[in-house]
């Protein structure tokens, strides 16, 4: 089943590439989280590499038991004092939203004499109910996080709303999109701008179509949480 969903969902994702103006390398992460190691092992013998977890714990238990090759990605709010679990297991952390988060990370990062690649979480549509900086207050948060030692911000990422139609969040990933861009070309010291995480299993046709080039897809692979 996971086999033949990743087909299906990469065909598409070749499918909206071919509707999107910029044409780009996309990364799929497969988003494991609340799914079992021998899951995770299934979708790794199709060749799947990039695996999303949103939770530490699990994020660890999974790093430890699985192939060391798996790039894991932490896609979940992240508490400062959990950044040190992880610090040096995760291949990016896509979920920095806030400057004392970032400092959590630059500490932990200095520690190992590694540099952290992070992305800035935009909560994009305002919704109370989700983590992220708001879009006006998004550059002078990456303005001050780029001047930390030990992290480099190479993006952005969004979780778009829960739509039942996703042309619905099309407004959405193009706003992202366009502040990507901005900020982007105002080329920062310290940031390499080059991702845009956005998209998950019901919306991700339409993010690649405005510019995504990392999408994050639990469901369409692993069938229902
Ligand atoms: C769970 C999750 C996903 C994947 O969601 P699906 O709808 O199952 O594809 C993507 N991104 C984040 C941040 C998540 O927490």
């Amino acid at each position: 089943m996971i086999e033949e969903n990743l087909v299906k969902v990469e065909k598409f994702i070749q499918i909206a590439k071919k509707n999107c103006p910029h044409q780009e390398d996309i990364t799929l992460i497969a988003v494991s989280k609340t799914k079992s190691i021998e899951d995770v092992k299934k979708a790794y013998e199709v060749g799947i590499r990039d695996f999303g977890e949103n939770k530490v714990q699990e994020l660890i238990d999974k790093y430890e038991a699985l192939p060391k090759d798996i790039k894991w990605h932490m896609i979940g709010h992240l508490q400062r004092n959990k950044v040190k679990y992880i610090i040096d297991k995760v291949h990016l952390i896509h979920s920095v939203d806030s400057l004392k988060l970032a400092e959590a990370i630059s500490k932990e990062a200095m520690k190992h004499n590694l540099c952290m690649p992070i992305l800035i979480e935009i909560n994009i549509a305002n919704e109370i109910s989700k983590f992220g900086v708001c879009l006006d207050d998004a550059e002078e948060l990456v303005k001050n996080i780029a001047k930390l030692k030990g992290i480099l911000i190479q993006g952005v990422m969004t979780v778009a709303p829960f739509v039942e139609n996703e042309e619905d969040n099309r407004v959405y990933f193009k706003r992202l999109y366009e502040f990507f861009i901005d900020i982007r070309d105002k080329n920062i010291d310290n940031t390499n701008m080059r991702y845009v995480s956005m998209g998950m299993t019901g919306d991700y046709k339409v993010a690649i179509e405005e510019g995504a080039n990392i999408v994050r897809i639990g469901t369409g692979i692993f069938g229902n949480r």
